[in-house]
């Protein structure tokens, strides 16, 4: 009976967690067609400096589902992990991003900007993860140091070695180096010194409550004061209001990213707010 189901089916006895599995299993299916159909969109943030002028942008992937709509990255990035299909849909996004990196090098007012992309552990503990971001950037010409990779602490989970061997390996060649979400991981201070990074993301969940928590004001602090020591360039993520930035600001924090300068945005809207600013 149940193998004539087929394998991806399963009988629970809870309805519940039958549902939750029928749904994992149907969102499976579609993702792995999602590429092949062209449902992924990037979607650019802007990131700006101290006088709030844009250097560069970070891409956000996003799932247009012919049925459901737009679907969040929060939504399927944990799936595409536990199935490898992050391995395409994460070459995909590197390839799409260096396409638009060609484009804008070639135009004077845009040839500095510089994309941010999110890599996943797993696609970066892949052995030929090195040449493929070779790869895509001979492809587009792409100067490597306008590609800055955005690794989390969970990275620090697979073999510490190999990643700072790959880490390396791609800063010697220019690309850059940024960790998202600092502070929320498991990370030891000790392996900030061992990996060649150029900037430090300050969590969101730091910036959030900065004006009325002064905890979250001394960990900030003290988050800049360390990345300034170590020669690292801090950026705040998740700023939203003036007296955030201000503050970040009076901190030492020279870099944002947030809603108050810029939703994340399709390419043709994030080209209109670039001749705006
Ligand atoms: P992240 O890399 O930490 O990205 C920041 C998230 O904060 C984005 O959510 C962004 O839309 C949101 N955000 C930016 N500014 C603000 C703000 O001012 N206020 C608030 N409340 N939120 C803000 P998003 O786009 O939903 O992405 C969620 C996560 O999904 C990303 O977190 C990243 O870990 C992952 N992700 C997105 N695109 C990719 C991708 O291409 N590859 C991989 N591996 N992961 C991706
Ligand atoms: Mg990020
Ligand atoms: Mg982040
Ligand atoms: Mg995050």
């Amino acid at each position: 009976q149940a193998k004539k189901a087929g394998r991806n089916t399963l009988r629970f006895f809870d309805p519940k967690m039958q549902e939750a599995f029928n749904i994992r299993a149907t969102l499976e299916i579609e993702l792995r067609r999602a590429l092949e159909s062209k449902q992924f969109q990037l979607y650019y943030q802007v990131q700006v400096d101290q006088l709030a002028r844009p250097f560069g942008a970070e891409v956000l992937i996003r799932w247009i589902h012919p049925e459901r709509g737009m679907i969040s990255p929060l939504d399927f990035i944990p799936l595409a992990e536990e199935t490898g299909l992050i391995l395409p849909i994460g070459e995909w996004v590197l390839d799409t991003a260096c396409a638009q990196l060609e484009v804008w090098q070639k135009e004077k007012s845009t040839k500095n900007l510089t994309l941010s992309v999110n890599v996943s552990a797993k696609q970066f503990s892949q052995a030929d993860f090195v040449r493929q971001v070779q790869a895509k950037l001979s492809r587009y010409n792409v100067k490597p140091q306008h590609l800055k990779l955005e690794l989390t602490e969970s990275i620090l989970l697979e073999h510490v070695d190999n990643i700072v061997i790959s880490m390396v390996a791609l800063e010697s060649i220019g690309v850059q180096f940024s960790l998202d979400d600092f502070g929320t991981g498991y990370s030891s201070l000790q392996y900030l010194k061992m990996l060649p990074l150029n900037q430090l993301k300050i969590d969101q969940s730091f910036v959030r409550d900065i004006v009325e928590d002064s905890n979250d004001r001394s960990i900030v602090g003290t988050i800049i004061a360390m990345a300034k020591n170590l020669g690292f360039e801090v950026i705040a993520e998740g700023v939203e209001t003036e007296a955030q930035k201000e503050l970040l600001l009076s901190k030492g924090c020279q870099h944002f990213q947030g809603y108050l300068f810029g939703k994340p945005m399709p390419i043709e809207q994030f080209g209109s707010l670039l001749k705006l600013k």
